[in-house]
């Protein structure tokens, strides 16, 4: 067994859909597009990972975030299986939703999705759902709302005081605090990179869960790469020297 000495551990956003069915005020996306993930490149990405030189990998969190998740349970099934394939550590899962949708398919996912946990009878494999509500989503009607109280483990966001992340449409409100959203989330010390993937429906890979769709279209490299084109281990020195460049300059 190889022992490494260096750490990169990472949380992997994966962007399920661009689709919604609500328009959020403080939407920071921006506008709806009409395209879902293509479950291929999560697998062509979580393969490159494995190959990554002289770091012990380790994967801690995966999120299904959108647009919103529950348009397309049967796609984020599909997610948890390749993810099984190539991780066998014990993992969190969480989804962030808006709620509203609750038909058939997204019954039967939820419930096989929570049972996955309790059947493990681990306390480190957490499967959350959490249900954005607040003053600027649409409230969530009796029904919906009764049927996400069955499951315990669903977490319910009440941001009624906190601020908005400037992107997107929240970028037109003016009455609310703002807060501005980096190019990235990495954390790099002598031994190990702390990272944020995010993975969107083009088969683009970005270093902030939280940027619009605009701008993650003109985040330049090395903050994005596309999964078919990437080598990892010359992607991983580049943001470093990169962002080891900035942080110099701003000294
Ligand atoms: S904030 Fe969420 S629920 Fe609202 S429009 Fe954006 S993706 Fe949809």
């Amino acid at each position: 067994m190889e022992i490494y000495d260096n750490f990169l551990t990472c949380d992997i956003v994966i962007e399920t859909t661009r689709r919604c069915n609500l328009s959020c005020e403080h939407c920071l996306r921006g506008e709806k597009e009409n395209i879902d993930f293509n479950t291929k490149f999560l697998d062509i990405f979580l393969s490159k990972l494995k190959k990554i030189k002289g770091y012990e990998f380790q994967l801690s969190n995966v999120v299904f975030s959108g647009g919103e998740p529950f348009l397309v349970p049967n796609i984020i099934r599909e997610l948890i299986e390749i993810i099984k394939k190539y991780n066998d550590n014990e993992l969190s899962y969480y989804i962030a939703t808006n709620g509203t949708i609750i038909n058939e398919d997204v019954k039967n996912f939820v419930i096989d999705y929570l049972m996955e946990c309790v059947n493990s009878y681990s306390d480190s494999e957490l499967r959350c759902i959490e249900i954005s509500n607040d003053i600027y989503h649409e409230p969530l009607t009796e029904e919906q709302e009764n049927f996400w109280k069955i499951f315990k483990m669903v977490g319910f966001r009440n941001s009624r005081t906190t601020s908005v992340l400037n992107e997107g449409r929240a970028r037109n409100i003016v009455d609310k605090e703002k807060v501005e959203v980096s190019d990235y989330e990495v954390c790099i010390s002598d031994y190990d990179i702390d990272i944020v993937f995010y993975l969107n429906c083009n088969g683009e890979i970005l270093l902030n869960c939280d940027l619009s769709y605009d701008r993650q279209r003109n985040m330049p490299y090395p903050f994005k790469n596309t999964v078919e084109n990437l080598d990892i281990n010359e992607w991983l020195d580049d943001i470093k020297e990169k962002i080891e460049e900035e942080e110099e300059n701003e000294n």
